[in-house]
């Protein structure tokens, strides 16, 4: 399989190496978008969020609360955010979570500015899908 963070993770590829466990890998991101954005990765390949396993998942999110501790440093306000599914934005399929320092002069908005024409739905379309999700 040729995944990028597969190769950082076998260091096969250099990363900038913030801290690591067994199971999980914090890395500075090679395209930041912000000074002292950082990515945390599951050392296994899991392409999305629902296929890590219980133990992989506990571990990677104790990565990121131990990672955020030191990037949350930079600005006091950090944006934490999975692209989980390539329609989502995801690029790299490997899950990953994206640490990003935001301050107020950084042009970016809140995660509802992403959504310009957000749905009207009326009360029985959220019914509807409130039904659906507490099915499956
Ligand atoms: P995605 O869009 O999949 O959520 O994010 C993938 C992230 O991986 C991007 O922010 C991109 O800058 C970062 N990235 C891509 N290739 C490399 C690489 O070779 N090394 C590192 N450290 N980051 C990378
Ligand atoms: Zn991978």
């Amino acid at each position: 399989m040729n995944c990028i963070f597969c190769k950082i993770v076998k260091k096969e590829i250099p990363a900038k190496i913030i801290f690591e466990t067994e199971k999980s890998l914090a890395f500075m991101d090679a395209f930041p978008l912000a000074k002292g954005h950082s990515l945390v990765v599951t050392k296994t390949h899991y392409e999305k969020v629902q296929d890590i396993s219980k133990e992989d998942n506990a571990d990677l999110f104790e990565t990121v609360r131990r990672t955020i501790s030191k990037v949350d440093k930079i600005t006091d306000a950090t944006l934490l955010a999975v692209h989980n599914g390539k329609q989502s934005g995801q690029e790299v399929p490997h899950v990953h979570v994206h640490l990003i320092p935001r301050s107020s002069e950084d042009s970016a908005g809140p995660v509802h500015s992403m959504f310009p024409n957000p749905p009207q739905l009326s009360d029985k379309d959220i019914q509807t899908i409130y039904e659906k999700l507490k099915e499956s």
